[in-house]
């Protein structure tokens, strides 16, 4: 066969709606890859909960090829060098990524082919708005999520592009020394993984039907019921999106045609925000590539940030004391996920009350979550930190015990992450400490031994953090964004 064709798959895992798949299966001879390399961000290799999520939605993408995805793993510059030894390929098509590590690597490729005469052709397959698409009057990028989104994307830009279907021929080959998927090993011997297999079905057929159901029944409700963790009246549908089974524009548009929003109501108009605070996030990625590592306001950089394991450790195991964050953090090792609310009121008291770095948190939530994505992850624990742009100020301190109160009444969600307390009376359940003996006694709760006495006093660690933050010199946020 001559004219072959590379279809280089990677945050992309999906067959419908795939710019770089659809273009390449119109000049047919494709012969579709996916190359694994651990290291994402230097110093940052994919983490475990990321790699059982990517086993099981390469074995989708696969049976949805017909069996005829080719698996490599390695630098991928070496891997297109040897395919191309081999099959003396033309033309390599892909799906742009916004990670900067990524982009630099895919230009160095680009650049390598276009030498030696191979087309490399890259698409949009990722975002309703591309980074540089986006900019203020004075070509600048914009640091505030409301004029960015409001103005910049929905005002100034075109309309994102419609989603198209997945082409019905598809021509594409197997080459015969492509590994096995199973020899990528993405799951762990450990098994520990077992456990998350009964909160998902991962793949692109799955995430189109979850958000069927989700505009179905739950979109109604979402502006109010999005911030309580009990209801389900979120999509759940971040770790698809991540990993590209399904598109944005695929979301954008099936809610805007199969829900219409009645005046005053504004559901509709508020979970699409939430897909503008995903772009937001990549936009901000883009435009100060520092994001993952680095405060995006210098000032915190003076910040006396505390080391301590011990409390580090209690956090990260949902053994603080304080309910409505160990719920939290038991959801996100049990299931991989977290609920957006309590992923704020979680990150709040690392970073507040403990006084502990958010890059610690942010490596936490990156090898535990399955929808750990470099943008949204980095951005979202700056929101938290204060230090990110258009960020939570740092004065704003969630107290766990009236989040809880607020957020989960009943404790419907608290309970079932935390089976020991399940029988203590609502009235103490965020804040056991202060429940009679006779009460802990009927209620099976063992301070300190059953349960965790609080590791702070959350008062003071509120007072301590806020002493901190105003010994920072003040500049002022948006100028001082680098
Ligand atoms: C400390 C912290 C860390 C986070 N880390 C991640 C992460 O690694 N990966 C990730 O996808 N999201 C992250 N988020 C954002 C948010 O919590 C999740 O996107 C959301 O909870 C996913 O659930 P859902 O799909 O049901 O969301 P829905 O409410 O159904 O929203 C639909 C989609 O919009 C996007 N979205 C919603 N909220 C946000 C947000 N605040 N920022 C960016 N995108 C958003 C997601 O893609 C989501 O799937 C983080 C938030 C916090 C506070």
């Amino acid at each position: 066969m001559t004219n072959k064709k590379i279809m280089w798959f990677r945050n992309d895992l999906r067959i419908s709606d795939n710019p770089a798949l659809i273009h390449a299966i119109k000049i047919g001879n494709v012969m579709p890859i996916f190359i694994y390399d651990e290291e994402i961000h230097p110093h940052k290799k994919i983490g475990e909960a990321s790699k059982w999520w990517l086993h099981y939605s390469l074995e989708s993408l696969n049976q949805s090829l017909g069996g005829k995805l080719n698996f490599y793993q390695g630098q991928p510059i070496e891997i297109l060098q040897k395919l191309h030894d081999k099959f003396q390929f033309t033309h390599i098509f892909w799906n742009r990524r916004y990670e900067p590590h990524n982009i630099n690597l895919d230009s160095e490729i680009k650049k390598y082919f276009k030498k030696i005469q191979v087309t490399v052709e890259s698409f949009n397959g990722s975002l309703l708005w591309e980074p540089l698409e986006i900019l203020k009057d004075d070509k600048t990028p914009y640091k505030v999520f409301t004029h960015y989104y409001r103005k910049g994307c929905l005002i100034n830009a075109l309309k994102p592009r419609k989603p198209q279907d997945c082409p019905q021929d598809l021509k594409i080959f197997k080459d015969n020394d492509s590994l096995t998927l199973q020899d990528l090993k993405l799951l762990s011997p450990i098994n520990w993984h077992l456990k998350m297999q009964k909160y998902w079905q991962i793949g692109e057929n799955h995430a189109q039907k979850k958000l069927k159901d989700f505009v179905k029944n739950s979109l109604k409700n979402y502006k109010n019921g999005r911030d309580f963790p009990y209801l389900k009246n979120v999509s759940q549908l971040s770790p698809h999106l991540h990993f590209g089974e399904i598109s944005p524009n695929q979301i954008w548009y099936h809610a805007q045609e199969n829900y219409h929003e009645k005046i005053g109501e504004k559901n509709l108009d508020h979970f699409l925000s939430e897909l503008g605070w995903r772009e937001f996030s990549y936009y901000l990625l883009y435009h100060f590539p520092q994001l993952p590592a680095k405060n995006l306001q210098p000032r915190f950089d003076d910040f006396s940030w505390k080391k301590n394991s011990h409390y580090l450790r209690a956090w990260q195991r949902g053994q603080t004391g304080y309910p409505i964050v160990d719920a939290g953090m038991r959801e996100l090792y049990e299931t991989g996920y977290m609920h957006n609310r309590v992923r704020m009121i979680v990150g709040s008291f690392l970073v507040k009350n403990l006084l502990i770095d958010w890059r610690d948190g942010e490596k936490w939530f990156w090898d535990c979550l399955v929808d750990a994505d470099l943008a949204s992850n980095s951005a979202s624990w700056q929101w938290v930190a204060g230090s990110g742009a258009d960020a939570a100020p740092y004065f704003r301190i969630f107290n766990p015990i009236l989040q809880g109160e607020k957020f989960d009444p009943d404790g419907e969600y608290t309970k079932k992450f935390l089976p020991e307390l399940k029988n203590l009376p609502n009235k103490f359940l965020y804040k056991p400490w202060e429940a009679p003996t006779e009460i802990l006694v009927k209620s099976g709760v063992e301070l300190g031994k059953t349960y965790p006495h609080p590791i702070v006093d959350i008062e003071e660690s509120r007072n301590l953090a806020l002493q901190t933050f105003k010994a920072l010199k003040k500049t002022d946020n948006n100028d001082k964004l680098q």
